[in-house]
């Protein structure tokens, strides 16, 4: 069985000696070495120019223009010092990955020759063409002006010889035509609920962030293997495949050794993603062959969703230096574990405070409750949105799959919160909340320190679990941009918190008779004004999402079409045909009887695939009308639902009898790399 029928391009790293970019340095060293941060600012930066980028990162104060113009020379002494030559507002519109549109520095100079430059305004704001961006059909193209404006909370960053400056990407009228927008005011908002809440018990709260710390679960696949593969290359996944002998049923690759070869191009991510400033933490193979995960420490979310978005375009990149092809998708093979991406989710005051960590005492207690519980409301309220925002073609395939979060946004507590709960929920107001915060246990092996033992289980199915200090948002999809679900989640939780402020301030009213609570901050315009902003932009992505999705299964559909008319049928009818020349030769040398039960095998498998060639053809001809049907529907909602119900389910229809076929025809012959060639890196 183990033919090498496919050159594996990637043999000949595991004999390279590894030489890592920067030998002499320590992580430490390097760490942000490509990122204008604070340390930069301060160097290259005039000190109340310094002072100012500080107050509008740290306390959101708005940017003076006046000040643009230094920045952008510091940042651009910086740059060039370090060869940079181009900058790029670098976005991130609602399709996947991030958009960029390189400018060189180079200007005239009036004088016949050319001088760098780099300018406030450049930096500030820039007018790509936005008709070719999706914008959920808010705009025609005569108004395809789009406005992307610097974002100066998350520090540009040089990749290669160009200044990457992240921005927002919106439209002429003010709309939202990306992810960071939307995820801005998200945060903003939360920021400004939970302070008000946070004023209950602490008036000295200046700002609650909110904390995200992803974990990128992703597949490698040597390149040449991917090259044979037309479905990887052009979906991302593949659309046949009969399941490996062995796969993951040993359990063995979960924490498992580090492959030689996926080593060396950790080793090298991990570098390169350390100098742009991703405080890259963990590593580790994953559930499945060839799975593995990346996760850093947690940061601001917008930073972290910067980060995340950063990295998983590193990744392509470096794997590509290894002769690996990364997979994102969310399901890239059939039958073992899928990837996701964990978002460990938090808030936290400007003096430091977990706000879901349990607490010392009876009064941090009631905030760590009422933080839960306003979460948890905000979750219930709004679980078809939060779903929404996981929701895509390709993560569908992983949701409600045994290993991977149900396809319903529910939460798993633990035991002790859960008795916390009911316990405020049943308990006299006086008494007194407790919470015990991590436990010790006593191992029977004396060498053997005490453990500490957390106060919730694991639980890895829940897709919103509670794990002792922060919530796991386990449903988002490991391609997914994390601003999508950080968007919904935040906004979620803010507007629980605004409520439960406004219930408060009618109570406190109520008891206090005082007037002055009952037009609390509660019900200021301005939390109305945030929320109807967010669910304008909320509304804008939802026809960005059905034609996406749309699309996605309109390219697979052509895929698989094609795949089984010119890779399977014709290699299936190829072998049949060599089965038939040895039956009638065995007709020419053997009398009837001894032929034919000589060749009753062989007899079997030619009717077997004779049927199974006809039935994907059909099917295959079947897809293709429904196709033409449902691309007639006007509406991309409509027309989503129909690639769902009409489209989609022949897939695995076609690709059943494909599988079968795999099984019987000569594996010499069979054009495709099977899974166990694909998903075993030696
Ligand atoms: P797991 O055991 O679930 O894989 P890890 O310890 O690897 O968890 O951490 C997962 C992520 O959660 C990391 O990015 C970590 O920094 C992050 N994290 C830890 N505490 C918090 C918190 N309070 N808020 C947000 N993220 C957090
Ligand atoms: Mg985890």
């Amino acid at each position: 069985m183990e033919t090498l029928r496919f050159q594996v391009v990637g043999e000949a790293f595991k004999k390279k000696p590894l030489v890592p970019s920067t030998p002499d340095e320590r992580p430490s060293a390097y760490y942000g070495k490509k990122v204008f941060n604070r340390e930069k600012m301060y160097r290259y930066l005039p000190k109340n120019v310094y002072e100012k980028m500080i107050d509008v990162m740290d306390n959101g104060a708005q940017l003076d223009r006046s000040i643009a113009d230094a920045v952008a020379a510091g940042m651009k002494q910086w740059a060039v010092e370090n060869g940079v030559t181009h900058y790029t507002h670098w976005f991130q519109p609602l399709t996947e990955g991030t958009a960029e549109k390189h400018d060189s520095f180079i200007e005239h100079d009036g004088k016949g020759g050319m001088v760098e430059e780099f300018t406030g305004k450049l930096l500030v704001q820039q007018e790509p063409d936005a008709s070719s961006f999706p914008s959920g059909g808010i705009r025609s193209t005569f108004e395809a002006r789009g406005y992307s404006a610097w974002d100066p909370t998350s520090p540009v960053f040089i990749i290669d010889d160009t200044l990457c400056i992240p921005t927002v990407f919106i439209s002429y009228s003010g709309e939202a035509l990306d992810y960071k927008a939307p995820l801005l005011r998200a945060l903003h908002a939360v920021n400004i609920a939970a302070t008000d809440v946070c004023h209950y018990f602490d008036p000295s709260v200046k700002k609650v962030v909110s904390n995200l710390g992803w974990e990128q679960e992703y597949f490698l696949v040597d390149e040449g293997l991917y090259a044979a593969r037309p479905d990887l290359l052009l979906t991302g996944r593949t659309l046949m495949g009969h399941d490996s002998a062995k796969n993951q049923q040993m359990d063995d690759h979960y924490f498992g050794s580090i492959p030689e070869r996926v080593a060396a191009f950790m080793r090298d991510l991990e570098i390169q993603a350390l100098e742009l400033g991703i405080p890259c933490k963990t590593r580790h193979n994953e559930v499945a062959p060839n799975q593995f995960e990346l996760a850093p420490i947690f940061e601001e979310t917008n930073l972290a969703v910067d980060h995340n978005m950063l990295l998983m375009s590193l990744m392509k990149r470096v794997a590509r230096k290894h002769s690996f092809r990364v997979l994102l998708h969310e399901k890239p093979f059939d039958g073992i574990n899928g990837s996701g991406k964990h978002n460990n989710w938090s808030l936290s005051t400007d003096n430091g405070i977990l706000l879901h960590a349990p607490g010392k005492t009876p009064e941090q207690n009631l905030r760590f409750a009422v933080f839960i519980v306003e979460t948890l409301m905000g979750v219930y309220r709004h679980n078809g949105l939060l779903k929404a925002s996981i929701m895509s073609a390709t993560n569908a395939h992983r949701l409600g799959a045994n290993e991977a979060p149900p396809a319903i946004i529910s939460s798993f507590l633990g035991r002790q919160l859960t008795e916390l709960l009911d316990h405020i929920e049943l308990a006299d107001k006086d008494d007194l909340l407790s919470v015990a915060g991590k436990q010790g246990m006593k191992l029977d092996i004396p060498e053997i320190p005490e453990l500490l033992i957390d106060n919730t289980d694991r639980n890895r199915t829940s897709p919103f679990a509670f794990t002792g200090n922060r919530f796991e948002f386990r449903a988002v999809g490991s391609e997914a941009n994390c601003a999508s679900a950080m968007t919904a989640l935040n906004s979620a939780v803010a507007e629980a918190l605004v409520s439960f402020k406004q219930r408060v301030d009618a109570k406190i009213a109520e008891y206090s008779k005082d007037s002055k609570y009952s037009e609390g901050s509660g019900h200021s315009p301005k939390y109305h004004a945030i929320i109807d902003v967010l669910r304008d932009d909320i509304k804008a992505c939802k026809p960005v999402k059905w034609e996406t999705y749309t699309k996605k299964i309109q390219i697979e559909a052509r895929v698989l079409g094609d795949l089984s008319m010119n890779h399977i049928i014709p290699v299936a009818t190829r072998y049949q045909s060599q089965l038939l020349s040895n039956v009638q030769n065995m007709a020419a040398i053997f009398p009837a009887d001894k032929a034919a039960q000589l060749s009753a095998r062989n007899m079997k498998l030619i009717e077997e695939i004779a049927e199974r060639t006809s039935k994907i053809e059909c099917l295959v001809e079947e897809l293709v009308n429904a196709r033409k049907v449902a691309n007639k529907i006007a509406s991309e909602h409509d027309k989503a639902v129909a690639y769902h119900d009409t489209i989609e389910p022949k897939f695995d229809e076609i690709r059943y009898h494909i599988d079968k076929l795999e099984l019987i025809v000569d594996d010499s012959c069979w054009t495709l790399p099977k899974y166990r060639e694909l998903l075993f890196i030696r």
